[in-house]
């Protein structure tokens, strides 16, 4: 059993697609142990966004410099640079205004391999790259090209923890364990034992 952090980004709620990615969480078997609605203010983008973890900064930039690739599109005349770091750390910026530009509605979900399952139903960063079937990949188009044009990140809908250990820190990052939930659902015996 693992728990997630799943949140809806602003674009999520604006677009009202709530109940439309709520469900597909619901039907894969997941249980919603914590939610709430609420607007970031600064303080927990910049705790959730940690400027100083290397491999999430860098790995951003990465997707920026696969996408140019691709593309055909110079990194340099783009953003003034092929560092991946550096890049990252921009769209870092990107980030956390658009996390904190309207409500979100943050989520805690519960099942077997649920970090996982849930990054599977979410699909690749990159909607114009996610699989059909998924919820980036069904309900969004962007690219890191049309996104860094504009500088503004990726609208993705959502987000989803990328690891049982950010999960962790995500997890105790945005809810009180007081707030996370405990009970069984009625499927619960038939999907498991
Ligand atoms: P995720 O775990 O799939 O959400 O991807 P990351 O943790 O690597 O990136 C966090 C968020 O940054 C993504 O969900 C996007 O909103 C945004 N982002 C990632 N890569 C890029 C990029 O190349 N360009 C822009 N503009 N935004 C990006
Ligand atoms: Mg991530």
């Amino acid at each position: 059993m693992e728990k997630t952090l799943v949140i809806l980004k602003p674009d999520a709620v604006k677009r009202a697609m709530v109940g439309e990615i709520i469900k597909r969480f619901e039907s894969v078997g997941l249980k919603i142990v914590a939610s709430k609605m609420l607007v970031v203010n600064d303080d927990l983008a910049t705790k959730h966004y940690p400027k100083d973890r290397k491999e999430f900064i860098t790995g951003m930039g990465k997707k920026t410099l696969e996408n140019y690739k691709e593309m055909g599109v110079n990194p340099h005349d783009e953003m003034g640079t092929d560092d991946p770091h550096k890049i990252g750390l921009a769209i870092r910026e990107w980030l956390v205004k658009y996390i904190t530009s309207g409500p979100v509605l943050a989520i805690v979900l519960e099942g077997p391999h649920a970090v996982e399952l849930v990054r599977k139903i979410v699909g690749h960063t990159l909607p114009l790259k996610a699989a059909p079937g998924t919820i980036r990949g069904d309900l969004a188009f962007d690219s890191s090209y049309l996104a860094n044009t504009v500088k503004r990140a990726i609208k993705n809908l959502v987000h989803a923890s990328g690891s049982v250990e950010e999960a962790k820190f995500e997890i105790a990052l945005w809810f009180k364990p007081e707030d996370i939930c405990s009970y069984k659902r009625v499927d619960e015996d038939e999907m498991i034992k």
